[in-house]
């Protein structure tokens, strides 16, 4: 079977892929500053200092911007076109987190509700969904 491209399944790697098959997001702060790090980073570029941790994130989130995906060279990204990829910053940490965007959430959507969807090949990402509308 083809397998999805992701990034590689190092130690820190695991635990993202882990949480996610668990429906929890995770982001990857600093135990010192509290500064969100990219993942994979095993120093805080501030402190010099390993101690840094996984932290669930917050929910909701700002779309930085999107990318609309017509075809895919990737079979498996192939059969799910069209779709729309972005990144998106949550609100607890100000972490970026690079996802997929939601068909419902459209060109005017800018808050968005951090989930996790388990796509044909059994990989979950992370979603982002639009926000319920509060009625008024
Ligand atoms: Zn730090």
């Amino acid at each position: 079977m083809v397998a999805r491209p992701r990034p590689n399944e190092t130690h820190t790697y695991r635990t993202f892929w882990s949480d996610l098959a668990n429906g929890s997001i995770t982001v990857q702060v600093c135990d010192i500053c509290e500064v969100p790090l990219a993942y994979g980073t095993l120093i805080c570029a501030d402190h010099g200092d390993k101690s840094i941790s996984f932290r669930e994130a917050a929910k909701s989130a700002k779309v930085i911007t999107r990318t609309r995906i017509e075809r895919h060279p990737h079979p498996i990204l192939d059969q799910e076109t069209p779709y729309t990829i972005g990144v998106v910053q949550e609100e607890h940490y100000g972490a970026q987190i690079y996802c997929r965007i939601d068909e419902g959430c459209g060109l005017d959507c800018d808050e968005v509700e951090l989930t996790t969807a388990t796509f044909g090949d059994d990989v979950t990402l992370i979603v982002a969904t639009s926000k319920p509308k509060v009625d008024s």
